[in-house]
This record gives C-alpha cells, sequence and structure tokens, in this order.
C-alpha cells in the first residue's frame, strides 16, 4: 500500500512524510533523493547525456530509511549527504525532464514499494507513477515560507548558501518541473490539497497522520 504526498520544493513534504512515517511506523520513500543521486552520475559524466546514461546503467543505486532518515547509496557507497549540495539542486531539475531516467526511477520505486506500507513525496507520484495510490495530498506554502524553511535546513547542516540563492534554486526548480513535458508537477485530481504556510510542522504532521493512519487500519481489517 502507498499513500502519495506531491508538491513544489520546499513545501515541507519531505520532512512531514518522514515524520508521518516515523509515528505511524511505515516506511518512507523520497523519490526527489533518487533523481539527486542520477545527478550525481549526470555530473561525474560532465553533463554528457550518452556517458551519463552508460554510467547510469553500469551503477547501482539503492536505499532504505531508517532512524527518520531516508539513506541513499551509489555503488554501496552512501551519498545521503552529498545529494544536497547546490550544485546537484542546480542540476537535478534538467536530469528529471530526461524521460528515460524518469522510467528507470519510477521502475526502481514500483519495485521496493510492493514489499511493505510506504508513504513516498516527490512531484508526479499521484499523477503519473501512483496514480491508484490508496490516498494522495499535494502539499503547497508561499515560496518565501518556502525558500526560508529550506535556507534554514540547509544552514543547520553546515551547506554554505544564500537565502537569494535558495529562493532563486527553488523557483526555478518549480519553473522547470511543472513546465517539463514528461510527468509535470501538477496536483492529482483525486489528492487532498495542504498549505503549510498557515500550519505548524506538528499540525500538518497530524492532518496527515490522522487520515493514514485510518485508512491502515481498515486496510489490515
Ligand atoms: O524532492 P526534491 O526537491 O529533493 O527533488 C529534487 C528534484 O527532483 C525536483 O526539483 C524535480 O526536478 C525532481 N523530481 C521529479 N519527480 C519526483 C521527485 C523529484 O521530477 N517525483
Amino acid at each position: 500500500m502507498i499513500v502519495v504526498i506531491d508538491g513544489p520544493a520546499g513545501s515541507g513534504k519531505s520532512s512531514t512524510a518522514r515524520a508521518v512515517a516515523e509515528r505511524l511506523k511505515i516506511q518512507y520513500l523520497d523519490s526527489g533523493a533518487l533523481y539527486r543521486v542520477a545527478t550525481l552520475i549526470y555530473l561525474q559524466a560532465d553533463r554528457n547525456r550518452e556517458v551519463f546514461i552508460d554510467l547510469l546503467k553500469e551503477s547501482k543505486i539503492s536505499f532504505y530509511f531508517k532512524q527518520k532518515k531516508f539513506h541513499v547509496f551509489l555503488d554501496n557507497i552512501d551519498v545521503s549527504e552529498d545529494i544536497r549540495s547546490m550544485k546537484v539542486s542546480d542540476a537535478v531539475s534538467e536530469v528529471a525532464t530526461m524521460p528515460d531516467i524518469r522510467s528507470y526511477i519510477n521502475q526502481l520505486m514500483r519495485e521496493q514499494v510492493k514489499k511493505d506500507i510506504y508513504i513516498a513525496d516527490g512531484r508526479d507520484l499521484g499523477t503519473a507513477v501512483f496514480t491508484d495510490a490508496a490516498m494522495k495530498f499535494f502539499m503547497v506554502a508561499d515560496l518565501n515560507d518556502r525558500a526560508e524553511r529550506r535556507f534554514r535546513e540547509l544552514s543547520q547542516k553546515g551547506i554554505e548558501t544564500s537565502l537569494e540563492e535558495v529562493k532563486a534554486n527553488i523557483a526555478g526548480r518549480d519553473q522547470v518541473d511543472s513546465s517539463r513535458e514528461a510527468d509535470p508537477l501538477k496536483q492529482a485530481e483525486d489528492a487532498i490539497l495542504i498549505n503549510t504556510s498557515g500550519l505548524t510542522f506538528e499540525e500538518q504532521v497530524t492532518q496527515i497522520s490522522n487520515q493514514v493512519k485510518k485508512l491502515i487500519t481498515e486496510h489490515k481489517h
């Protein structure tokens, strides 16, 4: 069973989904992290698409959720921190426009979620990857709120950047993600809209947890 949360960059999807997973003891899948790992390979390939595809085919991407953290590995090396750099953030939306990369990542995800109860976050999970998800949410927030939140997160991780740089990155990614041809960011018709601008973190986690908990109980009976 899978529940999905889609929405623009920095809307609080992944921190919320992680907290819900922790609270309800279910699995969490960060689809953006997989695009970010692919981007590490793209940068290794000096942005040459052919070299990139060859390298990707030879690489092993793996992941798991443990102790509130989503861990991603490239050829068994933990790259969970490396994928958060601004260099990766600046190139990831370009990688995400490539249809063959999208189908590769979608296949990885679909295989994984067969095995357990998952909450996953991304851009196109409700509209393209898991159209029959048990429940769908679409999370939005004002650009300024999103930029401030992401800037705080990056600063806490010791990643050097400025609020302006983060804001420009988020706005740029939203633009590319919403206008691309392959599975653009958009709200699924059957998704529940959550605007996190007026909510505290605790409120948004509780709102989603309550609904997902009900669903899990029904699923088990
Ligand atoms: O979630 P996060 O901001 O880490 O995602 C990084 C990028 O990966 C997004 O800006 C988007 O370009 C891409 N992405 C996507 N589809 C998803 C998840 C992420 O295209 N399901």
